[in-house]
């Protein structure tokens, strides 16, 4: 039975994230014997198909286009590839491949069909297939359900108040229409945020009201911790403590009860310990695999060495929701659309972003 509450408020999250530390681990770890198995974490590989040259200015963000990193940019994979990758992470462990293309929205064309595919291919392997791919039309999300997909994952990054001075290129608004149209599909919803990007504790929680206020909430919650890049306008950015993460970690526990929240991004900067307490604080999902789309992530040895020390198992797929019907192209119902929508372009100007963008031009 449910036990979700949907109207939380900023003032009763902060509640929670101040808490005396041993309180809040002790409340966390309680929501979560309640409703999870401690000792069993979900694993997930993060693939990225289609690499770098984003139209996006994220500031957080190596694979924008229009700031100067190192990372080599790729054109969208063959299916074949993504099926040997996927059947590699199955065999070290992993029960989901996440694949993530650099794009601003899904295109309806000839990509696109490559990426259901891509799905199709992975969802008879057994394994669950998410997909991160930018903004998302109704139709596409139910093509997308059609071809096996079981998530979606399309982060808020942070609170709507805080998003203006991350992000230039689109609205807090487009992500939670794009939510909207994955849960009107089968689809399950990935939805979480990245802390360390210069916000406020209130913006953090303003972003847990935004997710957990969502009916249903998302099925996973991923917290990342800032890979502060160089070339990227939050390439200054000082690391968070394990401190923050651990509260991140709890708090989103206690107010999404039944979601797998997921310790992603900014793991290599945490010890084992560090990564313990989360997992005692209510993680149950991590990303393996030593990249996560263009950023370290320890190795899938380490993680399962660590996983004996903690006396964790890798949770099996299809564990909470069942595995999706694959349809096949030629029998679809539903069509290329051939839609272009018109998603948000608010277009102000943020200062570190315009700064990052000038000194890549000094680069090039
Ligand atoms: S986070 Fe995604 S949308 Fe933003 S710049 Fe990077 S690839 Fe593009």
């Amino acid at each position: 039975m449910s036990e979700q509450k949907h109207d939380w408020t900023k003032q009763e999250i902060l509640e929670i994230y101040n808490k005396p530390l041993m309180e809040l681990l002790y409340e966390a770890a309680t929501v979560h014997r309640k409703f999870h198995d401690p000792n069993t974490v979900q694993v997930s590989t993060l693939l990225s198909i289609k690499t770098g040259g984003c139209p996006e200015d994220c500031g957080y963000c190596p694979q924008a286009a229009r700031y100067h990193t190192d990372i080599e940019g790729n054109d969208l994979m063959q299916v074949s590839h993504v099926k040997a990758q996927a059947l590699r992470a199955k065999a070290s462990g992993s029960s989901r491949v996440c694949m993530g293309a650099a794009w601003r929205n899904v295109k309806d064309g000839p990509e696109f069909d490559q990426v259901l595919e891509m799905v199709r291919t992975i969802n008879k392997l057994d394994m669950e297939v998410c997909c991160t791919l930018g903004m998302l039309t109704e139709n596409q999300a139910q093509r997308l359900a059609e071809a096996g997909l079981y998530a979606y994952n399309h982060n808020l990054d942070t609170s709507e108040d805080y998003y203006k001075d991350v992000i230039s290129t689109r609205a807090f608004e487009d992500r939670l229409d794009t939510i909207d149209n994955v849960r009107k599909s089968n689809v399950t919803v990935c939805s979480g945020g990245i802390i360390g990007m210069g916000e406020a504790i209130e913006d953090r929680a303003g972003m847990l009201v935004a997710l957990a206020t969502l009916n249903p909430q998302p099925e996973s919650v991923p917290i990342n911790a800032l890979v502060a890049v160089e070339g990227t306008p939050m390439e200054d950015m000082e690391p968070i403590s394990i401190w923050e993460m651990v509260r991140m970690v709890a708090t989103t526990r206690i107010v999404m009860p039944e979601t797998q929240v997921r310790l992603s991004a900014g793991r290599t900067q945490m010890s084992r310990e560090g990564q313990a307490m989360c997992f005692f604080a209510g993680a149950n999902s991590i990303f393996a695999g030593d990249k996560l789309l263009t950023t370290p992530n320890p190795d899938v040895n380490e993680d399962m060495e660590m996983f004996k020390l903690l006396g964790l198992n890798p949770q099996k797929p299809f564990t909470k929701v069942s595995q999706p019907k694959t349809v096949e192209a030629s029998e679809s119902q539903f069509k290329d659309l051939g839609e272009k929508p018109k998603w948000t372009r608010p277009g102000h100007s943020i200062a570190r972003n315009e700064e990052a963008k000038a000194k890549s031009k000094l680069v090039e």
